[in-house]
């Protein structure tokens, strides 16, 4: 049975039964619960995948959406290539979107010299088809619970109950003051018993890291880090950057964040246990907390956990705080008075609702965003030189997202134009890689060798979705 909830916070003003000690159970932390709408989202997950490579991914909508989208985010990208079977439905999505995404690059309106420009349609694309689905379903299912929560009766046990962090603070901005009086000190209560369990065994911390990211979800996907670990003293971002450019197999941002995250890593391995200050360095986000338990060491997983459950309850307190009735003078005290709660200044609760509902600031998320901009940025001085500009002809190029990025970051007419050339001819090579091997695919041309356009699917789901994730700031 759990312990009774370490807050001192006063209960609503109504006249209420005792409670049963049952609701102040934590979000299954004791049980080993895991949260449902964590596993609801996975199954999510596995059905769009599904339906998408069996079916939908030819529909007209679907491949609208995704073009709008330029394509895949690089988690349901990576996911989609996942399935043994999604080889013909990627290579034919993907032809179809190289083909779109190229002809709109040859004719796009802020090329033309008409001594107008246009926003590129590139700059600002709409979100990954997959996860707006997602977030839909879970907005509704959310929603679906409030009613209940409102509802429920002091003593019974509410759905609210096994939910993760990170999906609570979804709930929170459509749930009343009075719900959240009641819900926060459950939250206070889950979070300080997960803090004592984040430095036990195994599976303690990973349940307490369970409530604090919730499930693992698709971070499981986040790749390894490229290449070894870099050693010397000083580097040369520079010349870093010229090497990524002439390797024709990833995106050099791609690979420059990449390089960035396993630098960030690798310092807070080597200072942790040194007693350096790092809190404010500590991966926050669902994603990097999830990537960091799958390949960080067991000490920074355990700091970066605990630091993560420390935010959460300072902000649950201070929500606690801020939401409850001030103290009334005794001979003031009447239970007759239960509209005193709704007569109050409402200005505090909205913002309660608006701070549950913002995620807490990522220091890794921040340092990705920003070695993505420097990274781009360095290529755009780096192509004013003809030099640079075959090197990056001739090397990969950049991928979708970070080819839109760069569009949006304003560079000089001569780079954009440069950044459209090398992207139209990446695209167009791409598109036809991948209708060799759909022609090779036929019957009647199966005397021809299969050659390297067989994993042009593959390529495609990359230059798309990209070779590392961006995550939600
Ligand atoms: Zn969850
Ligand atoms: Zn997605
Ligand atoms: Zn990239
Ligand atoms: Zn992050």
């Amino acid at each position: 049975m759990a312990d009774p909830p370490r807050s001192t916070v006063r209960s609503p003003a109504d006249p209420a039964p005792v409670r049963e000690r049952e609701e102040y159970s934590l979000p299954g932390t004791q049980k080993g619960e895991r949260c449902p709408l964590c596993r609801r989202t996975s199954t999510w997950d596995e059905k769009y995948r599904f339906w998408f490579l069996q079916e939908n991914h030819s529909f007209p909508e679907t491949l609208e959406r995704l073009s709008r989208s330029l394509g895949f985010c690089f988690f349901h990208g990576a996911h989609a290539a996942l399935d043994p079977s999604g080889q013909s439905a990627l290579t034919l999505v993907h032809d179809v979107l190289a083909s779109r995404v190229g002809s709109i690059l040859s004719r796009d309106p802020g090329n033309r010299s008409n001594g107008k420009r246009f926003p590129s349609p590139f700059a600002l694309p709409d979100p990954c088809p997959a996860c707006e689905d997602r977030n839909d379903a879970i907005g509704r299912t959310l929603s679906s619970l409030v009613p209940e929560i409102e509802q429920a009766r002091f003593g019974c046990p509410t759905p609210v109950g096994s939910l993760c962090f990170p999906h609570f603070r979804s709930l929170g901005p459509r749930l009343s003051r009075q719900a959240l009086l009641r819900i926060l000190p459950l939250y206070d209560t889950a979070l300080s018993t997960a803090l004592d369990m984040g430095s036990a065994g195994n599976e303690s911390l990973s349940l307490a890291l369970s409530i604090a990211a919730g499930d693992d979800g698709m971070s499981g996907l986040f790749p390894p880090p490229f290449g070894r670990r870099v050693q010397s003293a000083s580097r040369s971002p520079v010349a870093d950057f010229l090497e990524y450019l002439c390797a024709d197999d990833a995106c050099p941002v791609c690979r420059e964040m990449s390089r960035a995250w396993s630098e960030w890593m690798d310092w807070l391995t080597d200072n942790l246990p040194r007693g350096v200050e790092v809190r404010d360095l500590l991966p926050v986000c669902p994603t990097h907390l999830h990537a960091t338990s799958r390949l960080g060491n067991r000490r920074l997983i355990v700091a970066s956990t605990r630091n993560v459950l420390h935010l959460a309850r300072d902000q649950v307190r201070l929500g606690v705080e801020t939401l409850s009735p001030p103290p009334v003078p005794d001979r003031k005290k009447s239970p007759f008075r239960p509209g005193r709660l709704f007569q109050r200044d409402e200005g505090p609760f909205r913002e309660v609702r608006r701070s549950l509902g913002r995620p807490l600031p990522c220091p890794v998320c921040r340092r990705l965003a920003i070695a993505r901009d420097r990274a781009i940025l360095l290529l755009f001085a780096l192509l004013e030189s003809p030099q640079h500009q075959t090197r990056f002809s001739t090397g990969y190029g950049l991928c979708l997202g970070h080819f839109s990025r760069s569009l949006s970051l304003k560079p000089s007419e001569r780079v954009r134009t440069i950044l459209m050339e090398v992207e139209a001819a990446k695209l167009d090579l791409l598109r036809w890689e991948l209708e060799e091997s759909m022609r090779k695919d036929a019957w009647m041309f199966r005397p021809e060798k299969a050659g390297a356009e067989r994993t042009a699917w593959i390529r495609a789901v990359r230059r798309f979705s990209g070779s590392f994730p961006e995550c939600d700031e």
